[in-house]
């Protein structure tokens, strides 16, 4: 089955409120294997909501629109939705009844307008809303199911958890959605693609997704099965294949990003680390530090920005800044070796680039970043040219260098 999520107000479509509804009603549609397949988010507009309920019901077997059920004249997602159902209103007298006396409860007489609030589409149900005075409802049309909820997120989840999820779930029949992501970095989202689509467009179910980022790729594998165990084995069907087309690439599947796989890798180890900077100014550094029990590992860092910090701190020879320039292979090699020996670490791993936007020249253009290991797993030196502005290259200056600290834990090729 598939959903489409209509996510109703004008207040929507300003900088002022978020539609969180939808992706809130994304995740929990997943978890029963109801895919949303598209999303609108309409004002209080009649003929805008017209249009988008029809089509909403032309192409998804689900639709669930929240919001615009209040008294008020702004409130028309009732009248709106009826008419893209080709149906009447009908006004529930009994839910009415239960309003005015919920409101002479608090010692107040209903207004007039909120009767409206219990209109229901022909052939459809309404569901008592506990906490506010719109009630939702739901109704089938041809075999597709609409439901209407109230705007407020407080009000919403309980009443879709409560009432819908459950109905859903029995339509759905017991499918899940499983999702696992395989992260890779130091490769191109271009060059992972060519060596992955031979192998995920084989495959219909998982689906594949493939998502790129500032030095980062992401496969997501979408797999939909009777429970969560065939859904796992589906998806292991089309990683492994993916392992083997992109060999020692893949640095995880179970959700850690590269930092957490290099921290636990080191810890693993138990290596002390130090670490150098200069164009990243200890984003590495922060970088490696994110994880709780970062002590385990990291011994210090150095922010060595200057050419005399890298000289004072780091003890680099300024002769060799001097012929070869901050950026060089040279430089980072004795950077790194210096962080090392300073900090009387297992390894040294260091950054020293061009970020931009000035500084660049012929032979050294924005972007070029020289990255050096020393220390306990040998010497490693690479060479990037990284696009894009100051933030993203120095984004993927941090993760190369987690990547090459990665690639030399774990014994493998640095090409
Ligand atoms: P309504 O049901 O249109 O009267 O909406 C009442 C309030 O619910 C709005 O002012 C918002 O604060 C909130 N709301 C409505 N739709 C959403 C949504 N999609 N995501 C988050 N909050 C919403
Ligand atoms: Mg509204």
């Amino acid at each position: 089955m598939k959903a489409e999520i209509l996510a109703l107000g004008s207040e929507l479509l300003t900088p002022l409120r978020q539609d969180t509804n939808a992706l809130w009603l994304t995740d929990r549609l997943l978890e029963i294997g109801i895919e949303t397949v598209a999303r609108q988010t309409i004002a209080d507009d009649r003929d805008a909501l017209v249009r988008g309920f029809r089509v909403a019901l032309q192409r998804a077997d689900v639709v669930i629109a929240t919001g615009g059920l209040g008294p008020t004249e702004d409130d028309l997602t009732r009248e709106a939705a009826a008419e893209a159902a080709g149906r009447g209103l009908r006004r529930d007298e009994a839910y009415v009844e239960f309003l005015r006396d919920r409101f002479a409860g608090f010692g107040r007489v209903m207004p007039e307008v909120n009767a409206k609030q219990g209109d229901v589409i022909e052939g459809g149900t309404l569901v008592k809303n506990p906490r506010g005075t719109a009630p939702a409802q739901w109704v089938e049309l041809d075999g597709r199911l609409l439901f209407l909820l109230p705007g407020p997120p407080h009000e919403m989840k309980p009443l879709f958890e409560g009432e819908f999820l459950p109905l859903l779930r029995a339509r759905a029949g017991q499918r899940v959605v499983k999702t696992r992501v395989l992260r890779i970095a130091g490769m191109g989202e271009s060059d992972v693609e060519q060596k992955a689509a031979p192998v995920y467009t084989r495959f219909a179910n998982p689906r594949t997704t493939i998502l790129g980022a500032a030095g980062q790729v992401e496969l997501h594998l979408v797999a939909e099965a009777a429970d969560d165990a065939a859904a796992e084995a589906l998806i292991e069907s089309l990683a492994a294949p993916l392992r083997e087309a992109l060999p020692g690439r893949i640095y995880s599947e179970d959700g850690r990003e590269l930092p957490a796989v290099v921290a636990d890798l080191l810890a693993e180890r138990g290596l002390k680390l130090a670490v150098a900077e200069s164009c990243t100014a200890g984003m590495l550094c922060a970088a490696l530090s994110d994880a709780p029990g970062a002590s385990r590992f990291l011994e210090r860092g150095f922010v060595t920005y200057s050419n005399a910090a890298k000289v004072d701190e780091l003890g680099v020879d300024a002769a060799l800044i001097e012929a070869r320039g901050a950026v060089s292979e040279e430089v980072a090699r004795a950077m790194a070796r210096g962080a090392l020996r300073v900090a009387g670490a297992d390894l040294g791993v260091a950054v020293t680039g061009v970020a931009g936007p000035d500084g660049g020249s012929a032979d050294k253009p924005v972007g070029s970043v020289h990255l050096a290991i020393a220390g306990a797993l040998g010497e490693h030196h690479r060479l990037a040219r990284f696009p894009g502005d100051r933030s993203r290259v120095r984004t993927q200056s941090v993760r190369l260098a987690l990547e090459l600290l990665r690639r030399a834990l774990l014994g493998l090729s640095q090409g």
